[in-house]
């Protein structure tokens, strides 16, 4: 048996290797290194992966999210709802524009953001909310979208870990996770389910003013060449990493069956283990498995992880403290206890491997630990 590692990168590239090669040999051969060929050739290919209008490459997926604000103009002192279990790129954006994050406490069973306590978080302020589509499937939608079209809120899908996910609304429509809001925003950081070589990320809109708008933005908001109407931002995907990209599009929904066919190899053996608590899916989304997150009493965590990292099975906690208990966000006021749900989180998830080089011999060897870890 290989090494089980968290992530799989390389053995991921090695079965693409001719693919990837060639693609970046041709780019160095055309030295269009900035707005390359290949970065409107992926925009192009991905926006019709997910059918939508408008796909922007840019940077990273940090500043998609800052660009989205940008492009909803929003202004400081404006508030934005989020969810305080996510990574912190979400609110830091928020934050770097002056504006306020009002964070809604999440379910307990899918970690997203919870629409029932969306009326208590609104104020006169409130402009937007930006939902996380955390560990691979889509927060409730349907409830997010029709509470912010009744108060007239914007909402800007974080979408950086659920790339390629189907959603299904209760009018029988089907949309991809990130074109279902006013804007959708995802990253191509290395070990995202669409990962580049280095940093990347993107914009999605299906309104047109907001596509041109942040297609200029992400570009010192040019429109023009040297006229700028708007004050943007440098943030562009180079062309190398458009060249990998488009490789690695055409195999992500094999990528995404690799992650559900592991997915479910540990749903099915670890379910008949009281002490855990397997992923629970929402029934509206499809799961890409960007994590596959446990369950476990907060005082055997420390212990669980321990053993399984003496087997030689590599897990991770995501994330061990909630946003509004950060040190850098402390003048926002929240104190221990604000949003329970999440801080009880902090302390009982667990995520194991998940990628999508996992082998049956390694699945198999993983679930054996963690049965024998709660046997004893
Ligand atoms: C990775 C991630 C981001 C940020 O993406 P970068 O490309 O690393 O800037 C934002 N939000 C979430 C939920 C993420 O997982």
């Amino acid at each position: 048996m290989n090494e089980i590692k968290m992530v799989d990168l390389y053995g991921q590239y090695l079965k693409i290797k001719d693919e990837v090669n060639n693609a970046i040999q041709q780019v160095i051969d055309t030295t269009a290194f900035i707005r390359g060929k290949d970065v409107s050739f992926f925009q192009d290919e991905l926006a019709a992966y997910l059918d939508v209008k408008h796909c922007i490459a840019c940077g990273n997926g940090t500043d998609a999210l800052q660009v989205a604000i940008m492009t909803l103009e929003l202004q400081p002192g404006d508030e934005v709802i989020t969810t305080p279990f996510t990574f912190i790129a979400t609110v830091e954006v928020i934050r770097l524009l002056g504006l306020k994050p009002v964070f809604v406490d999440v379910r307990p069973d899918t970690f997203n953001i919870d629409p029932e306590l969306l009326e208590q978080a609104l104020s006169d302020r409130t402009r937007a909310i930006v939902p996380v589509h955390l560990f691979g499937q889509c927060a409730d939608m349907d409830a997010l979208m029709g509470f912010a079209q009744k108060n007239g809120l914007y909402v800007i899908e974080d979408n950086a870990q659920a790339l390629g996910a189907d959603y299904s609304s209760s009018d029988g429509s089907r949309q991809k996770a990130g074109t279902i809001g006013h804007l959708g925003c995802t990253s191509f950081f290395p070990s995202k389910n669409l990962g580049a070589f280095g940093d990347g990320g993107a914009l999605f809109s299906n309104d047109e003013n907001f596509g041109l708008r942040a297609a200029s933005l992400v570009n010192h908001g040019m429109q023009k060449r040297y006229y700028y109407d708007h004050v943007g931002v440098n943030s562009r995907l180079d062309t190398l990493q458009a060249a990998i990209l488009r490789v690695k599009l055409k195999h992500l929904d094999a990528y995404h069956r690799a992650r559900q066919k592991a997915a479910a190899w540990y749903d099915e053996s670890l379910s008949g283990i009281p002490e855990i608590e397997t992923p629970v899916r929402s029934p509206f989304t499809s799961h890409v498995f960007h994590q596959y997150t446990l369950q476990l009493d907060a005082s055997r965590r420390e212990a669980f992880k321990q053993f399984l990292q003496e087997k030689g099975i590599p897990s991770q906690v995501y994330y061990p403290r909630p946003l509004h208990l950060q040190k850098a966000y402390s003048d926002l006021g929240y104190r221990e206890g604000d949003l329970p749900v999440a801080e009880g989180l902090c302390s009982r998830v667990l995520s194991l491997p998940m990628h999508t080089e996992l082998e049956h011999s390694q699945l198999e060897y993983i679930s054996d630990q963690v049965n024998q870890f709660f046997k004893s």
